[in-house]
């Protein structure tokens, strides 16, 4: 366990703040069966001491103890500036159920909440709890959800709201800011046993490598270019990507202001607070690769202890240097499959790209131009699917050149279809939806989280009752004001 790893010079062990009178708002099914869960019929916890331990108010279990719950020290970039340390202001680690750590988000104050009430607030916490499991459902590696529990406790934000735990599940919730925190603090024996638990419990291939931190870095980096290439993959923008919030495992994580592209602007960005777009949906390829540049910098001391005489920001810097290409082959496999090719044809990055900025140029829905692309038939000229764009002249062009790629491909137009809609989805968290479970939720109706859901565990299939939850934002649905507060 990665806890049992860290020393209290760079943690503190704490208990959760009780949560007055809390109150079960929803549990997922699938991350509750991950960790042997049982649920009723009632989709909850069939031993009701599952509620007073998610929320905080109990470490005690029919007997079994969470006998060390703990915050832990971290530091990090944000937007793009080095803001020292950070840690677990608001999420504490309760312990391990089946090989998953188990960590409650809004379980008050810590010693490192700086300024912050250690809460979150009921809005947030909806959407952290719908989108970790709308990912994973999409195929997207995260961090997990397993329940939200609400509570009147008062919370001030901009105004005052109530506060709400969110129980989050993941191998481990290491951070490339845990490394950045022991390289800047000079804690170079606690980066050698972070790195070392890294290895032994979720990099395994690294062990025989001769250079093993070096190997670390590079498989670190790879997840991260992966986890990535899946988000540009469903038009998701992550909205703070700073090296905190960045997993050691590579998967998305502290879910804030992100945001699907609905209208697709491929310099969209979803955090307000972000007002030089740095984490542009565009832009968030770069930015991952600049954060596997602060966790190259903060494993030079580590490389230099494995390869003593050679230059180790040198052998990292080269190291880091992989990250694009990676990056690339990912994006261009997924998008391929995205477009329903199977095969490969040297113009093929262009094709999509093209696409891209045909969406871009006309502010087409990111989900449905590709839902719907499957469709499309390799012969018949006529297709539907041009009258989302409005530039019909430009579409048509784009529509030759993707029937006459098609010929190459063997499969029928049947198969292709089956097989695009196994990967573009229908049904994503998008903005306007979470916004409108949040007012109901407000209001102390949850049947629209509960909705929402079901419908995103399935977001490839059909689902036509739900049909209107696949249509983009009208005008005045559109979400503008998502910040940092939360
Ligand atoms: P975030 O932007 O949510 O990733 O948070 C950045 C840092 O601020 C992390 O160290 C958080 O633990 C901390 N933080 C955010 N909100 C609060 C809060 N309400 N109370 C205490 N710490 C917080
Ligand atoms: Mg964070």
């Amino acid at each position: 366990m990665a806890f049992s790893l860290i020393g209290d010079d760079t943690c503190q062990f704490i208990a959760p703040s009780p949560l007055p009178d809390p109150y079960w708002i929803a549990v997922s099914t699938e991350a509750a069966e991950l960790v042997g869960i049982s649920l009723g019929s009632n989709q909850l916890p069939t031993d009701p001491d599952w509620l007073a331990v998610l929320a905080g108010n109990s470490a005690e279990l029919g007997g079994r103890l969470f006998p060390k719950p703990m915050a832990t020290a971290y530091s990090g970039h944000q937007f793009g500036h080095w803001a020292g340390q950070l840690g677990d202001g608001r999420a504490i680690l309760l312990g391990e159920l089946k090989h998953q750590e188990l960590q409650l988000k809004g379980a008050g104050m810590t010693r490192y909440s700086r300024m912050g009430d250690g809460r979150a607030v009921l809005r947030s916490s909806i959407r952290e709890f719908l989108c970790s499991e709308a990912m994973h459902a999409l195929g997207i590696p995260t961090t997990r959800a397993l329940s939200l529990v609400g509570s009147k406790q008062a919370v001030r934000r901009e105004t005052m709201e109530t506060a709400a735990v969110c129980s989050r599940l993941a191998p481990s919730f290491i951070r490339i800011g845990h490394f950045e925190h022991y390289a800047a603090n000079g804690l170079h024996v606690r980066s050698q046993e972070l790195a070392a638990y890294l290895i032994e419990a979720h990099y395994p291939e690294c062990q025989s490598s001769s250079t093993p931190y070096l190997a670390l870095f590079k498989a670190i980096s790879a997840r991260n270019a992966r986890c990535v290439a899946h988000w540009q993959g469903v038009g998701f923008c992550h909205g703070v990507l700073n090296s905190d919030n960045i997993s050691a495992l590579g998967l998305t994580m502290d879910y804030g202001p992100f945001g699907f592209l609905d209208h697709t602007a491929l310099d969209h960005i979803c955090n307000h607070t972000d007002s030089g777009g740095r984490y542009a949906y565009h832009r968030q390829p770069k930015i991952m690769h600049w954060n596997m540049a602060c966790l190259a910098n903060a494993m030079v001391p580590l490389v230099e202890m494995e390869s003593p005489g050679d230059d180790a920001a040198d052998i990292l810097r080269t190291a880091l240097g992989a990250f694009p290409p990676e990056y690339e082959a990912e994006w261009l496999g997924l998008f391929r499959g995205k477009l329903g090719l199977q095969t490969v044809a040297p113009d093929d990055m262009e094709l999509i790209e093209s696409l891209l900025q045909l969406m871009h140029a006309n502010r087409a829905d990111f989900t449905n131009v590709f839902r719907s692309l499957s469709a499309v038939q390799k012969k018949d000229g006529h297709s539907n699917w041009r009258d989302q764009f409005l530039d019909r002249d430009a579409t048509d062009a784009w529509l030759t050149q993707y029937r006459t790629r098609l010929m190459q491909e063997s499969s029928s137009d049947a198969e292709r279809a089956a097989h695009m809609n196994r990967i573009n989805p229908k049904f994503i968290l998008r903005n306007h939806l979470a916004q409108r479970a949040i007012e109901m939720a407000q209001g102390d109706d949850f049947t629209e989280v509960n909705r929402l859901q079901l419908i995103l565990s399935r977001p490839f299939d059909e689902q036509p009752a739900f049909e209107q939850y696949a249509l983009a934002p009208l005008p005045d649905e559109v979400v503008t004001d998502l910040s940092c507060s939360s």
